[in-house]
């Protein structure tokens, strides 16, 4: 057996297999959540990529009937739901091409939204990093102006200081 290619659905939210975490398709391409699959609720979406497909078998449905297809999970073979191949009721048409995925058996996930997270933290660390630089340089400056200045200060007047105590005693001495 080869190697199993897998697509990308890419998009905000997106929908994996539970089983293997095989992502399926994203958000933007839902078109209903108002449907029922063997195991309760079921999700209609326009395009899911990474499944394989059973033969075509024609189903009486409660809309009446329809030519679908079972999907699988192109990973792990799980049965995921179904594709519309055809409807004979015409307001069914809409679903044709379409896919169904059972609520129970996909998860739902940020997708690439993470990806655009991830960079919105890194541009705020950095920013941080530049705040916290110049904070850092500010500080040096201020302990430069506010400490050290006065400190040589004082001491250039303490030496003044001895200057004068020195020229003082000398015009006593002589
Ligand atoms: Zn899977």
């Amino acid at each position: 057996m080869g190697r199993i290619f897998l697509d990308h659905p890419g998009g905000s939210r997106l929908y994996s297999c539970a089983q293997c975490d095989t992502a399926l398709t994203n958000r933007s391409l839902l078109t209903s959540m108002r449907f029922n699959g063997a195991t309760g609720r079921a999700f209609l979406f326009k395009k899911v990529v990474n499944l394989s497909y059973s033969e075509v078998q024609d189903r009486e449905m409660l809309t009446g009937r329809h030519m679908v297809r079972d999907v699988f999970c192109k990973n792990c073979d799980t049965k995921l739901g179904w594709m519309y191949e055809y409807a004979t009721e015409e307001s069914q048409q809409y679903k044709e091409g379409q896919v169904i995925l059972e609520r129970a058996l996909v998860t739902e996930s940020e997708g690439i939204r993470e990806l655009l997270n991830s960079d919105t933290v890194k541009g705020i660390s950095m920013f941080g990093t530049a705040v916290l630089k110049s904070f850092l340089i500010y500080l040096y400056v201020y302990v430069c102006f506010y400490y050290l200045l006065p400190f040589i200060k004082e001491n250039l007047s303490s030496v003044n200081k001895q200057y004068m105590k020195a020229t003082m005693s000398q015009s006593i001495f002589y």
